[in-house]
């Protein structure tokens, strides 16, 4: 059995590497090695760069083994599902916490946890990651974010940064048991009985007992049973109002289904350091589904001008074809793009809106992720080629506990034509 401590440093994406000092990122790099970042960003075309390659960890999803390991006195990396909110009181409300373009409440996609070592403010991190179901709203986000340079454009993909220090109110200075004792060590803000990821701010005007984020879950909730279920909570004591769904269980046609992240290095995957005692890269053998869904994406690809990018790019992710998330937060680390079409450039990218200071890659988002999910391959179905995520580079510390971080979406070009 491992030790608390040990099992916190699993936790902790920044420390897997055997090397320290690879994986500490300065708070403040001094301007050359901010250049260097930059003039690197610049060269992402260049496939044939010969500098020392930032180490990969991968995020790969499994079936959490029990219920209960994913909530957020344990600081868990998570896909689908609701959200385990670290600071569980100061949700991000109102518009944040909605599309930009239909108005619907966003739905939680992901989540990593991912402390930087050496920044006492962020002792506690974690990204969280939100979407807008609706392809639609997606086609509409991807010509958006070319605008960041002209004010705050709408997103149908959000991403939220939240750190914590050690001593905080809500967990903790010591890690977690995971002897089923641990304790978060207050109660979180109520959150809407149907969605179980946003503020339940508005409550029922009958049974003055549910509660919703917004208008529209109000009306699906009482669509599909609470029209019942609010008479029986008005006729009868406190005792009956587990008609309410319990905090954390929400019906599963309401969000994604929901996995652990489970992350290893990409090194450990190359054909030639492959042991036969890594599980993991047994583990991605065994399952065929994704490297089918590769060949999809080599078809459609065919007949593409910008198929060297592609063949890059699939080189890489067939290394191990199950990932569904790339994180590496070096200042030499690059986001792989599937195709040289529609990459920002560092003038795309837009300064950190808190500290105004700049944003740097830190991960991304595979279009696997779409498989685990179940998500249909229908005209109007959700797809994305990749989804890189740009985090402040200090990982500041001022104004609201969920900082607004830049998503960057990358669809296929047999996507984007279909607006
Ligand atoms: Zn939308
Ligand atoms: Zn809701
Ligand atoms: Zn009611
Ligand atoms: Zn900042």
């Amino acid at each position: 059995m491992e030790s608390g401590a040990e099992k916190l440093r699993g936790l902790r994406i920044t420390s897997l590497d055997e090397d320290d000092d690879e994986t500490e990122v300065p708070q403040h790099p001094p301007p050359a090695a901010a250049a260097a970042a930059a003039a690197d960003f610049d060269d992402n075309d260049d496939e044939e760069d010969d500098e020392e390659e930032a180490e990969v960890t991968l995020g790969f999803l499994k079936k959490p083994k029990r219920p209960g390991l994913l909530l957020r006195h344990l600081f868990p990396s998570k896909a689908g599902g609701i959200p385990a909110w670290l600071d569980p009181v100061n949700l991000p409300s109102g518009k944040s916490s909605c599309c930009g373009f239909c108005g619907e409440p966003l739905q939680f996609v992901l989540q990593i946890y991912a402390p930087i070592e050496g920044n006492a403010a962020a002792f506690h991190r974690t990204l969280f990651v939100f979407m807008c179901p609706s392809m639609a709203c997606l086609l509409r986000d991807q010509h958006e974010q070319w605008n960041y340079n002209h004010g705050n454009p709408s997103r149908s993909v959000k991403v939220f940064r939240c750190q914590l220090p050690r001593t905080n109110a809500f967990y903790s200075t010591e890690p977690p048991k995971h002897d089923g004792s641990d304790k978060p060590l207050c109660p979180g803000a109520p959150v809407c009985h149907w969605c179980g990821t946003w503020k339940g701010d508005k409550i029922c005007s009958s049974c003055k007992k549910a509660r919703y984020c917004s208008e529209k879950h109000q009306a699906l909730h009482w669509r599909t049973g609470h029209k019942n279920d609010c008479l029986q909570i008005i006729s009868s004591t406190d005792a009956s109002i587990s008609v309410l769904p319990a905090i954390g269980k929400v019906p599963a046609s309401t969000s994604w289904p929901e996995f652990e992240i489970e992350i290893d290095s990409e090194v450990t995957f190359d054909s030639d350091s492959c042991s036969e005692n890594n599980s993991k890269s047994l583990v991605v053998q065994r399952h065929g589904k994704p490297d089918a869904m590769m060949q999809s994406w080599m078809d459609q690809f065919e007949a593409d001008a910008d198929n060297k990018c592609w063949a890059s790019f699939q080189e890489r992710v067939s290394r191990a074809p199950e990932q569904v998330l790339r994180y590496c937060r070096e200042p030499n680390a690059k986001p792989l793009w599937a195709l040289s079409a529609g990459c920002p450039s560092n003038a795309d990218i837009p300064s950190c809106s808190y500290c105004k200071g700049p944003l740097c890659y830190e991960f991304q988002i595979m279009p696997q992720l779409l498989y685990y999910f179940g998500v249909g391959n229908q005209p109007d179905s959700l797809d994305w080629a990749t989804i890189v995520v740009y985090t402040c580079q200090a990982s500041c510390d001022q104004s609201v506990s969920y900082k607004e971080e830049c998503a960057w979406v990358q669809l296929y070009p047999t996507t984007t034509m279909r607006r």
